[in-house]
């Protein structure tokens, strides 16, 4: 029972900054999101911690449009 809660519960995804629910199918969103994974060092007050967090597409825009430099853009290839 608790496993299956858990399991429905990892099927939804949020934006941890608005807190808006992404639609996902098939366990994957259907919109574009942003993740962030990063693991702290021995140089920061957080070390030995992960911390992970999801951004919908306007939130992105809203934070990355007030940072001091731009964000490094590449164009991907896509493989078909
Ligand atoms: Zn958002």
């Amino acid at each position: 029972m608790e496993n299956k809660r858990r399991a429905e519960i990892n099927e939804k995804m949020f934006c941890h900054c608005c807190g808006k629910e992404i639609r996902m199918r098939y366990g994957l969103p259907e919109e574009g999101v942003c993740t962030v994974h990063t693991d702290w060092g021995y140089f920061s007050d957080k070390d030995g911690e992960s911390h992970e967090f999801v951004l919908c597409e306007k939130c992105y825009d809203d934070i990355t449009s007030r940072f001091a430099l731009p964000v490094k853009v590449k164009e991907r290839v896509e493989w078909i």
